[in-house]
């Protein structure tokens, strides 16, 4: 078998569950629907979801920035080398190699020496790069030095305020404002307090096409990461999480804020998984802390119950209990009483609600 033929034949032989596993964890939010995925645009940094997978030509595609085809393969490149860094395709394939524990015939393809740099010429359709390092690690965040936000403005923001977030918790977050873009910025820290990224939620309601949230994109540096491998808030609440072995589990980053606003920076025990999945990675960083229950606390994503959409949700939400029961206590707090809106966080409308969820909350079994 040669070079192409091995790849051609690992692309197509993940299956779609496989390929949302990936997506989940690169933070790309993936809906799927049957032999379809619909994902946000992590392609080219974007946010909405518009990005599309195909199983039976194991191909993606991006429907705005990019308006391009890819393979698994090639996505990886581009969510790698957003910002300019370099990573070359024997890279991504042998991540995908270690991300699934694939097996491999023959060792010596996934050498990294000059030959297998060779073989690789043979895949003209691929850039060429001679960065073939670092083929162990899964995660690759970068820290970036976080003085850039003492250059941005830190006004009051009220839209935010008016939602419930005090003006106390906007500053501990560090919170800014992109004069450029009219946008608010969140900075991301990894639960070492580096900064691994900075989202921007746009003002600007014409640039809501490109996703509400972005990854900020300032003096040419693009501050994106892998959402998958992070849990937004985790260095502001990990104490409180290691101590009381809890921790609940929102989806936007606003919900932690709204948290801490409502019951107080030292009773936070919540973190945001930027999107509606959670990672294995995310739920292993929650076991090094000790955890023994997590809380879902994800957006009420239904109108009527037994509705289409309900189904699916339901069903997400049981995998993960299935996925991560033996681990860890699962309890979902779920609006049985219907006192949300649609797409309301349990948080969103206000503490009572919240903590109505929080008591009657459950596990399945
Ligand atoms: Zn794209």
């Amino acid at each position: 078998m040669d070079e192409k033929e091995r790849l051609e034949n690992i692309k197509n032989n993940l299956t779609i569950e496989q390929v949302t596993d990936l997506l989940i964890t690169l933070g790309a939010d993936p809906i799927q629907k049957d032999d379809l995925i619909i994902a946000r645009t992590i392609c080219h940094g974007g946010d909405s979801h518009k990005m599309y997978y195909y199983e039976n030509t194991h191909l993606f595609r991006c429907y705005t920035e990019c308006s391009d085809t890819f393979d698994i393969f090639e996505l990886i490149v581009k969510v790698q080398t957003q910002g300019g860094g370099k990573y070359s395709l024997p890279q991504a394939l042998t991540y995908v190699i270690n991300f699934f524990n694939l097996e491999t015939e023959n060792d010596n393809f996934f050498k990294n020496d000059e030959n297998s740099l060779q073989d690789w010429k043979i895949l003209n359709r691929y850039e060429k790069t001679n960065e073939i390092n670092d083929n162990k690690r899964i995660v690759e965040m970068k820290f970036f030095d976080d003085k850039i936000l003492d250059y941005l403005p830190k006004p009051r923001i009220l839209p935010w305020e008016e939602e419930g977030i005090k003006n106390e918790v906007i500053k501990y977050h560090r919170i800014c404002y992109n004069p450029s873009s009219q946008a608010i910025v969140i900075p991301h820290y990894d639960k070492d307090n580096n900064l691994v990224g900075i989202r921007e939620r746009t003002l600007i309601k014409e640039n809501e096409i490109y996703g509400k949230y972005r990854p900020m994109y300032l003096n040419r540096i693009m501050y994106n990461h892998p959402l998958g491998f992070n849990l937004y808030n985790l260095n502001f609440s990990k104490e409180n999480i290691q101590r009381t072995k809890k921790a609940i589990i929102f989806e936007g980053e606003k919900s932690p804020l709204l948290f801490a606003s409502y019951f107080g920076q030292e009773n936070d025990i919540s973190v945001a998984v930027c999107g509606s999945n959670l990672s294995s990675y995310q739920v292993q960083l929650l076991l090094d802390l000790g955890v023994e229950e997590i809380v879902i606390a994800f957006d009420k994503q239904f109108q009527q119950r037994g509705d289409k959409e309900f189904l699916g949700w339901v069903k997400k939400l049981k995998d993960i209990d299935k996925k991560y029961n033996k681990y860890v206590t699962v309890s979902y707090m779920f609006d049985r009483q219907d006192i949300l809106q649609y797409k309301s966080s349990p948080i969103d409308e206000g503490p009572d609600k919240f903590i109505q969820l929080y008591n009657q909350r459950f596990s399945l079994e």
